[in-house]
């Protein structure tokens, strides 16, 4: 259950009234209301609901270490040539193909 509450105190030197937007909730556990901003972090519950609750705690955590990204392997000169060898074949029959036929 949300709810606006709207006060009309004066901030000295302001000339609008300053508005507090105030949200209650009724606890999920015990009905009671209670204010909250973020009612959903602590699933709805007031605060002496939410501290009897056991609480999940993670103890010895180990790190997780990150993988080194190995280096890329260089192409040397021979499989440069030989990759520019196949492409120029290739073309050549394209070639052959297109402008002798
Ligand atoms: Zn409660």
């Amino acid at each position: 259950m949300d709810a606006v509450f709207y006060t009309d105190e004066y901030l000295g030197d302001g000339m609008k009234p300053t508005y507090y937007k105030a949200l209650w909730h009724n606890c999920n556990s015990c009905k009671i209301h209670y204010m909250s901003e973020e009612p959903h972090i602590r699933a709805y519950l007031c605060d002496e609901c939410w501290n009897a609750i056991p609480h999940f705690q993670v103890k010895n955590v180990q790190a997780v270490q990150r993988k080194v990204m190995t280096k890329k392997k260089d192409y040397s000169i021979g499989e440069i040539l030989l990759y520019t060898i196949g492409n120029l074949i290739c073309l050549a029959v394209i070639g052959c193909y297109l402008w002798l036929r």
